[in-house]
């Protein structure tokens, strides 16, 4: 029986790399010496780097006037580096779309003064925001896939100020037109690769040469490794990114993450037992919440999914329920094994009942 993790993050990765990881791990570049052990400023090292670069500009389609930067500190350190850095007049726009948005507007407050922006949910359940309500800000934050609440945006207006997304749990998972945005980040555990690696895509014209830490400074990360990076996940993540090339791109990952979802949501809406928390156009792609409507229930489906080689079904723990995250590496199989034993489920409780 194989096991499978529906984990938010980290999240499931490619059995086929994490092999090839494993055996090469006592040799990079030398006999003996493990990627764990090489120097990042090593030649070996930098190739690592610059292929990593060049396949995310390959998938992502970047242009030569945005930087690509790997940092640390996870999304969460982006919250407070956007403000730091794009910083103009101290004011800023944010899209609250969930807990994640609160948690970037929460850092900006140290920042600068915030205009927070409702989102309005269309006549086919797609979500999008006002665009005349941004104004005379120094850029607008959204958050494109809302990782907890299960929502994504499916319409971003024109606007000329820059534009932020946090893509943290859809990035490579569907398509982003990246020359609409000034900047995006994502946090690598989900569709990239191990945790402790953070992209950052940005508009060169946007970085600004400030008063601020070293590291926390945009401009000392581009074009160079400004300190020791996170060199395993960042060999972990050329390995991913590979994969994503091989299987054909983010149009065929898009693909593939329609067909899973569409597969659970189906199961959902037809359930006696289970309905999805979100509808309509708005609901995402990576990340599935939903519940019986009774929370013991919910708990004694975890367990039961759980005993079946189902992982990681429990909900965020601030919203509680039941979530299903089906990042790119979820194979199709793991998305068919989890409604079969929704169904399953489904059959024993109503005998039981
Ligand atoms: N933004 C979103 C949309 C997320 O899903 C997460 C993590 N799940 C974060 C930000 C925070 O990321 P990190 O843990 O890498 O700081």
């Amino acid at each position: 029986m194989s096991t499978y993790t529906y984990s938010a993050g980290p999240g499931v990765l490619p059995t086929e790399v994490m092999q090839e990881i494993q055996q090469h791990l006592l040799t990079f570049e030398y006999e003996g010496v493990s990627i764990i052990e090489t120097s990042h400023r090593s030649a070996s090292f930098q190739r690592v780097v610059d292929s990593l670069e060049l396949r995310l500009r390959r998938l992502m389609h970047i242009p030569k006037n945005y930087a690509v930067l790997w940092l640390q500190g996870g999304a969460t350190l982006q919250f407070s580096m956007i403000p730091m850095n794009l910083r103009k007049q101290n004011r800023f726009a944010y899209v609250d779309t969930g807990i994640w948005s609160k948690k970037a507007m929460e850092d900006a407050k140290h920042f600068g003064e915030l205009d927070v922006i409702h989102p309005f949910v269309d006549a086919t359940g797609g979500m999008s925001f006002e665009s005349s309500l941004v104004q005379e800000v120094d850029y607008l934050h959204v958050t494109l896939n809302n990782t907890i609440e299960g929502t994504r945006f499916t319409h971003i207006p024109e606007i000329d100020i820059p534009l932020i997304a946090d893509a943290s749990s859809n990035i490579l998972a569907e398509q982003l037109d990246v020359e609409r945005f000034g900047v995006i980040y994502a946090g690598a555990q989900k569709n990239i690769g191990p945790a402790g690696l953070t992209v950052v895509i940005i508009r060169r014209d946007l970085i600004q040469s400030l008063q601020l830490p070293s590291y926390l400074q945009y401009a000392s990360h581009v074009d160079t490794l400004f300190n020791t990076p996170s060199t395993f996940s960042m060999y972990a993540a050329e390995r991913v990114l590979k994969w994503v090339e091989d299987c054909g791109g983010v149009e065929t990952m898009e693909r593939l993450n329609r067909q899973k979802s569409d597969r659970v949501y189906s199961y959902l809406e037809e359930s006696t037992c289970f309905s999805p928390i979100v509808t309509g156009e708005r609901r995402s792609l990576t990340n599935i919440p939903f519940t019986t409507g009774n929370q013991k229930l919910d708990q004694r489906f975890e367990r039961y999914a759980f005993e079946r080689g189902l992982l990681e079904l429990g909900g965020h723990r601030s919203v509680g329920g039941l979530r299903a995250s089906l990042y790119n590496a979820m194979p199709l199989e793991g998305a068919e094994r989890l409604v079969d034993v929704m169904r399953a489920f489904e059959e024993e409780t109503h005998v039981s009942h």
